[in-house]
């Protein structure tokens, strides 16, 4: 029996292969270029027969509940393991709650998506693949470049030329092959779904190939065990098109699965005015696309590739969902800069400014246990920030 299945989010249907597959081939026929893709996969285990404790299957990397059978196949570089740390006060203030920083900018390429390719690149390496493709905003790709470089494989990156110049210039620089397009995240999503189903290469698009969320669940079960194996009460995740988020539904969902854990935390998604396509559409019966426009390139999106996952996680836990404004984002990125040592991109540190505006509205309670996710380094995108700073002239040297 293979360790692992599928099951389709939007018919439930359940697929065992041990073939490369993408989306519910059921419901991906109904497909359109304007809606958000239905038959996004999740990947089950046979929880009841791994009876194991957390903490043996916590040694073992938590290979028991990943799509691969050997830790040797992940790349030679630490992705996860990232460090959380427990804040005590801001801006003079000494907080009544606890607020930990889960840092995930401290991945090898400097942001979350290292945990997906990591898993991704895995799979492909123990199935005889050498070639993925990916569309990204800017971190995947070069993420996935990352990562193949340390694994011997080639990568294939389509970004849109907008992106950060630290971010195409990662890809470049790992040696991967960089197709920029004259147009936006979606077009490029587009291009690379065609080239795949052209020359066959191993796709790694988010929520496309079902192992993306599967690498990004395992933030939540070190969340977990860096807590003492406590679940938080309030998690704040960015969300651009749903997966990291529906990571961290799926690792605690997993965790309930096997008998760790007895609630789910409160999963809090924030997303970005200029770019709202989930929490402004979870409650409508139609999807409409709101243009995406914000400082946040890396969740800029105007389709989320895992909408009716994330949807679905956010209705069954009870998550929450708050809008920030790009000014917003801008100013916490600095509050969190001054009061930690943290320098964050502006998607990832949107998480704060989603946790910010809670806490100005009284909404964090006290005594509660409040974890902010941060996805992304702030040395990719230095530009963003340049409208908060003068940097001095300089001084003779006498
Ligand atoms: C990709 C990304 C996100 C959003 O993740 P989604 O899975 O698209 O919702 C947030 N922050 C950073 C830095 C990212 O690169």
């Amino acid at each position: 029996m293979q360790k692992y299945y599928y099951q389709c989010v939007d018919c439930g249907q359940e697929i065992e292969t041990s073939e490369v597959v993408y989306l519910c081939p059921d419901c991906k026929i109904q497909n359109n270029q304007n809606q958000p893709p239905k038959g996004v996969l999740r990947t089950l285990y046979h929880y009841t027969k791994i009876s194991k404790s957390f903490k043996e299957i916590e040694k073992n990397d938590f290979l028991d509940l990943l799509p691969i059978s050997k830790i040797e196949s992940l790349p030679n570089l630490r992705v996860g393991k990232t460090p959380m740390y427990l804040i005590k006060n801001i801006d003079n203030e000494d907080l009544n709650f606890g607020l930990y920083f889960k840092d995930d900018a401290q991945n090898p390429t400097f942001s979350f998506k290292d945990r997906a390719s990591a898993i991704v690149s895995a799979w492909a390496k123990e199935n005889g693949i050498d070639t993925i493709i990916a569309a990204s905003t800017g971190n995947a790709g070069s993420s996935l470049a990352g990562i193949c470089a340390a694994q011997k494989q080639k990568a294939i990156i389509y970004v849109p030329s907008s992106a950060p110049k630290a971010k195409l210039t990662q890809i470049v620089m790992y040696g991967a092959k960089l197709i920029t397009v004259a147009g936006t995240y979606d077009q490029a999503f587009d291009m690379s779904l065609a080239a795949t189903e052209k020359h066959g290469f191993y796709n790694r698009n988010t929520a496309f190939n079902p192992f993306t969320i599967e690498g990004k669940k395992t933030v939540s079960f070190e969340m977990y065990s860096q807590m003492n194996e406590q679940v938080a009460d309030r998690i704040f995740v960015p969300v651009g098109d749903g997966v990291i988020i529906s990571g961290v539904f799926k690792g605690f969902e997993d965790l309930l699965k096997m008998g760790y854990i007895e609630k789910m935390p409160v999963i809090v998604a924030v997303q970005s005015e200029g770019s709202k396509n989930i929490v402004a559409n979870i409650h409508q019966k139609e999807f409409t696309i709101y243009p995406s426009k914000t400082v946040a390139d890396s969740i800029s999106v105007d389709i989320p590739r895992n909408y009716f996952m994330a949807v679905d996680y956010l209705k069954k836990y009870n998550g929450e969902t708050v809008l920030v404004s790009d000014s917003e984002i801008l100013q916490a990125s600095k509050t969190l800069s001054n009061n930690t040592g943290i320098f964050s991109e502006p998607a990832s540190v949107a998480s704060f400014a989603g946790f910010l505006k809670y806490k100005s509205e009284n909404r964090i309670p006290e005594k509660s246990k409040n974890i902010v996710l941060l996805t992304g380094s702030g040395l990719k995108d230095l530009n963003s920030v340049q409208c908060l700073i003068t940097l001095p002239d300089a001084v003779k040297p006498n």
